[in-house]
């Protein structure tokens, strides 16, 4: 059984009914302008003081924050990701306590699986027979992924320089792909354009407010596999700032029932070249990044639709934020991948960075409780890090060759 719940803009407050709406603020999106954040982003409300009556808190029943009835969910298996501890890269990066929460392993090898099953599910309650993206790639090959499972239409708009893995993945699925000579940005326009004039369900990433709920899940999971309890801080890798504020949302609407008292401390990565949420969060001013240009494709954006949420988020819950370089984030992926099994795509690896980089960094204890959000997988990827990694010789198949080889010979 879900929840009723409707909508609330996140800069004027103003509610919706759940059909009222299906993407902004009409109020406040009406100044919005390409090029800019989302104005007018929508949060569900749900109604908690029911939540809390229907509540048993031994036996909770985590359907009580889903957004869509179970009835309309696609047939796919997105979500229930592993929940690990990983001591040996908590040795490297000097914290005794952290975990990792692998959402490379959703069936399209990204946690963006988890915004485009349930607005896939949105799709099939309001008879919607086609599903428009633009992305940076995780969210297309998601969507294309989910839409096959569900027998749903797909159009996709990338950047034609995309990794190469992830238009494959989309082509597999059978979407229809729309490469853009542009940005990720551009792309997101041109999408916008597009569902204007032609219609069809858009899923961009925050301009759907059902991605958040969709994203929320991790948090979800995040609270009941770590025994019914918050963790102390969630690193979490910051592009758009949608799964930051997904997460955000989890907690704090198991905070609006009862169930915690303080959210974890939300602290967003975030690559250098692609840093505005980050200057937003320090300065209080906002300004668009300039030239993205991180081979963490997944993070590069030079002005995330959801900056003013995800900021709102990271302040609310006693966070911070960081920036680290395209060599931190190949480097934390290296090690992340020698000391844990788990190979992360760059993106998801700025969060692994972004715990070395916080070695000995009085603004977070050493024994608390923390979280890896790992948001997509290695091999969607691999071209990033070849670049790093030398090739051996090889050998004859011979046993004095291979001796001669490992005593360097
Ligand atoms: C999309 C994505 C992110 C960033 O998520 P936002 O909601 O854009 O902040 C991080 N890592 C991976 C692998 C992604 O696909
Ligand atoms: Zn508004």
């Amino acid at each position: 059984m879900s929840s009723v719940f409707e909508y609330q803009c996140c800069e004027c407050g103003r509610c919706y009914a759940r059909d009222e709406v299906t993407y902004l603020c009409p109020a406040c999106s009406a100044s919005w302008k390409p090029g800019m954040p989302l104005k007018g982003v929508l949060r569900a409300e749900f109604d908690y003081a029911g939540i809390r009556r229907r509540l048993h808190p031994r036996r909770i029943d985590w359907r009580l924050w889903n957004a869509v009835e179970e009835r309309y969910f696609p047939l796919c298996a997105v979500g229930n990701t592993p929940f690990t501890r990983i001591d040996r890269f908590g040795t490297l990066a000097g914290f005794a306590n952290l975990w990792a929460k692998n959402d490379g392993l959703n069936p399209s090898g990204s946690l963006k699986d988890r915004a485009s099953f349930l607005v896939a599910a949105d799709a099939l309650r309001t008879r919607a027979r086609t599903l428009v993206a633009a992305s940076t790639g995780n969210a297309a090959s998601s969507l294309a992924s989910v839409c096959a499972a569900a027998g749903l239409k797909c159009i996709i708009f990338v950047p034609a320089a995309a990794p190469k893995a992830k238009l494959v993945q989309i082509l597999m699925h059978g979407a229809t792909l729309l490469p853009v000579r542009g940005t990720y940005d551009d792309a997101f326009r041109l999408s916008l354009e597009f569902t204007a004039k032609y219609g069809g369900l858009n899923r961009n990433t925050a301009y759907h407010p059902l991605t958040i709920e969709g994203k929320k899940t991790a948090g979800l999971e995040i609270f009941r596999q770590n025994g019914g309890r918050a963790p102390e801080a969630i690193l979490v890798p910051v592009g758009d700032g949608v799964i930051l504020s997904g997460v955000h949302k989890a907690f704090s609407d198991l905070r609006a029932s009862g169930l915690i008292e303080k959210l974890p401390r939300l602290i967003a990565v975030q690559a250098e070249s692609s840093d505005a949420i980050h200057h937003f969060i320090q300065t209080g001013h906002y300004r668009n990044a300039e030239e993205p240009h991180t081979i963490a494709d997944s993070i590069s954006v030079a002005a995330p639709s959801n900056a003013i949420m995800a900021r709102q988020a990271v302040l609310e819950s006693g966070g911070f934020s960081l920036t680290v370089s395209d060599e931190e984030i190949l480097a934390g992926q290296k090690k992340l991948a020698e000391t844990t099994g788990i190979f992360a795509e760059p993106a998801a690896a700025a969060a692994a960075a972004g715990m070395l980089k916080l070695k000995g960094d009085a603004r977070i204890d050493p024994q608390a409780r923390i979280v890896l959000l790992i948001t997509g997988h290695g091999l969607k990827d691999p071209g990033a890090s070849l670049g790093r990694l030398q090739l051996p010789q090889a050998v004859e198949p011979d046993l004095g060759q291979v001796e001669a080889l490992l005593n360097g010979e």
